[in-house]
């Protein structure tokens, strides 16, 4: 027998990593709707990796704006060799591979980052935000979020909300000052504005964050395009508000030129291939005096999970995508008084549903 085969059959019988994958659709509570588009289901993609009788589980949410989908996503996964790894502890390399396998593939690389993550996790038999270092104590409240609506809707959906202490409003309409006041006609929480580039003009988009300021708002998220970056850094210069980059801060290198243009960043697993990156994201924002939001697309209880490991580290949180659907195939982290509750549980910390 020659050395490579041996080798090759050692492989195997020594165990390598095997992931698997599953299409599965997420039916939402209700149509969301913003700047641009409104939709009932979100496509995503359930995956494990197992490892000598362990499984990790991971997920990639593929809102369809963002240009994944099911096919994409089934042709990447189906792309990648984890059999060539027997060491799941070398995440470096694995998820280096991952990651230079095919450009883009942002929440299919985050899929197999987080069903890693969870392995690791439960082999060392510890949750990852104590492997980070994390106090559970520090977690953010997570806000809730409240889509672009009719007042009658916006009024019942806010009542809903009740258990949570802050509401995450969607704005990019006509009716923004509306909106707000239907909200405040109900509630007096704490609100954070979500624009998701829907405003043009930056010299009204002042004037109404001034106005939003009055209205008992934190701050206000990617108010303009992404493409505006002068007139954002000239918004967030003069803004009695933090202004947030999301649409565009993707991935670890969009960190450093969100200085002097946003007062901080929305980390999303789904957008920078899952918690690898996203807890570097975290560390050099603070080092670069940018604040730190956590955030979240429509996703089960899998990705909500993983991302609460890092939300220690957040000033907010805005994890509730778990919350918006209504057929949730995991239990994973809880909210208690609108605050995240991390769980000592290995891993992400999450069950499959019997
Ligand atoms: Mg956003």
């Amino acid at each position: 027998m020659g050395k490579y085969y041996i080798q090759h059959l050692k492989k195997y019988f020594v165990g390598s990593l095997k992931l698997t994958f599953e299409p599965y659709s997420l039916k939402l509570k209700h149509v969301f709707t913003l700047a641009g588009s409104s939709r009932s289901t979100t496509p995503v993609m359930l995956t494990k990796i197992e490892y000598q009788g362990v499984t990790g589980f991971g997920e990639a949410s593929m809102p369809p704006y963002l240009g994944e989908s099911h096919e994409t996503a089934g042709k990447f996964l189906a792309s990648l060799d984890l059999c060539q790894f027997s060491d799941p502890f070398r995440m470096e390399e694995i998820l280096e591979y991952t990651d230079s396998v095919a450009p883009g593939n942002s929440a299919a690389k985050a899929s197999v980052d987080i069903a890693l993550h969870d392995l690791v996790g439960k082999i060392i038999g510890q949750p990852w935000y104590k492997i980070w270092g994390f106090s559970p104590e520090n977690t953010p409240d997570t806000s809730f979020t409240i889509g672009i609506d009719q007042p009658e809707v916006i009024r019942k959906k806010t009542l809903e909300a009740s258990p949570y202490n802050i509401l995450k409003v969607k704005l990019g309409s006509e009716n923004n000052m509306q909106i707000i006041n239907t909200i405040r006609s109900v509630s007096a929480k704490p609100l954070c504005v979500d624009v998701n580039q829907g405003w043009s003009d930056r010299s009204k988009a002042l004037e109404m964050i001034y106005w939003l300021k009055e209205k008992d708002v934190l701050f206000v998220e990617q108010p303009l395009p992404k493409e505006q970056v002068d007139d954002h850094a000239w918004l967030t210069e003069r803004s009695p508000l933090p202004i947030i980059g999301d649409e565009a801060i993707q991935r670890l290198a969009d960190v450093k030129s969100a200085v002097g243009v946003y007062s901080g960043i929305n980390i999303k697993l789904m957008k920078c291939t899952g918690m690898r990156e996203a807890h570097r994201m975290a560390e050099l924002a603070h080092a670069s005096n940018l604040l730190v939001m956590i955030g979240c697309m429509t996703e089960t209880s899998c990705a909500i999970s993983a991302a609460a490991q890092l939300s220690p580290r957040a000033k907010w949180a805005d994890l509730d995508g778990n919350l918006l659907i209504s057929n949730d195939p995991f239990e994973g982290i809880q909210i208690t008084d609108g605050k995240i509750k991390l769980l000592d549980k290995p891993g992400i910390g999450v069950t499959e549903k019997a």
